[in-house]
């Protein structure tokens, strides 16, 4: 199938590379010039694991292309992907002007039937007011279909590639079966695609989220609770894990979820039942207890360090704002340094990918170092933030050696306390004693 992406972010391009992989024909399209340029000069904009080499694959199979012209792709595709960002409005709404100035241009330019299929995380209505646009710019016929994406940063090339399911959102059958060829490279295990009406699949794309959400903003006030009562989060994680009602996905606790989706899904859901008069008490709670995770963890260290004299430095491991991504946004960590640094505390820091972003962010109220051990050196304490693979089993008697007092705060959980403990460190978790 002939297909356009609008939006080459961390989902779009994603999408675009295995859309390509699948057999289809794709043409990426983003307003952004130096990213399409970087991309036609083989540059990955984003750390994504996979998707370097199924990018540069598809393209040397002539099957991905990249363009700032949107006349191309529309031109020559049936179906055109609209996955340009939502980002929060300051009353917490989702800023969809971007969806709808894609739509309306894909409208001016539309010679032929066209499916436009939006990606974006948007809110529940949004169907009728794509429609609208389109409808008031052209003559020619189209259909809609509302596609949440559900991918994982970190892992989205295979959740894309064997997704749990496809959430469809059309009321045409036609469409229906157009979408079925669209994903069969994705079913072999099985059919796994939900058919729906464009409102249930809207609305169904912030209810995982906000579910997600939930358990891990529960599971870190639990942690709270297991530190005041000398229980342990992590045996309280495996023992309700293990019930097939709950399962084991997203009970970690930890210094707080992050992320460009969560925080404005959450506010989104949030303004939509304020907009109505349907309140959604769950997820202010939720969104409540997030802050107050990364508050409390921050506070601790401030704490720690009160009145110690002298200038405190601090080491940090971890950036991003969960492993296997370089995407900061709304990342628990930055959320933390920039406490840090308003306190006065200095900070270095290290990531596996996220140190460009961090420093470009930060500019030089931080120092990034390309070596972790090196991030540690001469500090007062190690802070973890970002459960990286890499910093599972780490050298301690480097760490030992580099910092100048043996603490960790680790907001991740990722060692034994026991065991760190006999190394000669002082060490803070989570939730456990
Ligand atoms: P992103 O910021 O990484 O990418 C968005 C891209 O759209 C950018 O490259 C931007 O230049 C481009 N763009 C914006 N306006 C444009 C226009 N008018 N014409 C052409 N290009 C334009 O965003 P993202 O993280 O990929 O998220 C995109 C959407 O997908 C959001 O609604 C988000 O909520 C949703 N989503 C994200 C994830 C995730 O993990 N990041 C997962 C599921 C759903």
């Amino acid at each position: 199938m002939k297909v356009a992406v609008v939006g080459v972010g961390y989902v779009g391009l994603v999408v675009a590379a295995c859309l390509a992989d699948g057999g289809n024909s794709v043409i990426c399209i983003d307003k952004d010039k130096k990213k399409i340029d970087d991309l036609n000069n083989g540059i990955i904009p984003i750390y994504e694991p996979g998707l370097t080499d199924i990018v540069k694959h598809n393209e040397k199979a002539g099957r991905l292309k990249f363009t700032t012209d949107l006349k191309e792709g529309v031109d020559n595709s049936l179906i055109i992907v609209i996955a340009v960002g939502t980002p929060s409005r300051d009353d917490g709404s989702a800023d969809i002007s971007a969806v709808l100035t894609v739509a309306g241009q894909i409208a001016e330019l539309m010679s032929d039937y066209r499916i436009i299929l939006t990606k974006s995380t948007v809110p529940v209505g949004t169907h009728k007011r794509v429609a609208d646009i389109i409808e008031s710019k052209t003559e020619v016929s189209f259909d809609y279909v509302s596609n949440p994406e559900f991918l994982k940063e970190g892992s989205a090339v295979d959740d894309f590639m064997k997704p749990d399911r496809v959430i469809i959102g059309t009321t045409n059958p036609a469409v229906r079966e157009l979408m079925k060829q669209l994903y069969a490279p994705f079913m072999r295990k099985g059919d796994r695609l939900i058919f729906m009406d464009p409102a249930s699949a809207e609305m169904t794309k912030y209810a995982a989220n906000v579910m997600l959400a939930t358990r891990i903003s529960f599971m870190n006030e639990l942690s709270g609770l297991c530190d005041k009562f000398g229980a342990n989060i992590e045996k309280v994680r495996a023992g309700i894990g293990s019930d097939a009602r709950i399962g084991n996905a997203f009970l970690f606790a930890g210094v707080g979820y992050g992320g460009s989706c969560f925080p404005k899904d959450i506010k989104a859901l949030i303004h939509m039942g304020d907009s109505v008069g349907s309140e959604i008490t769950i997820a202010k709670a939720v969104q409540q207890a997030n802050y107050i995770q990364h508050e409390k963890f921050a506070d601790s260290i401030l704490k720690y360090f009160s009145g110690s004299g002298g200038t405190v430095r601090l080491g940090v491991w971890g950036l991003a704002f969960k492993a296997k991504t370089d995407d900061i946004r709304e990342s628990p960590a930055i959320w933390c340094i920039e406490k840090f640094i308003k306190a006065g505390l200095q900070v270095s820091a290290f990531d596996p990918e996220a140190g460009r972003a961090a420093a470009e962010l930060l500019g030089d109220k931080i120092t990034t170092h390309q070596d972790a051990y090196d991030a540690i050196a001469d500090c007062d304490a190690m802070v973890i933030f970002t459960e990286w693979q890499e910093f599972r089993t780490p050298n301690f008697e480097l760490i030992a050696e580099r910092l100048k007092k043996k603490i960790i705060f680790d907001g991740r959980n990722l060692y034994d306390p026991a065991y760190v403990r006999k190394q000669g460190f002082e060490y803070h978790s989570i939730g456990r004693p």
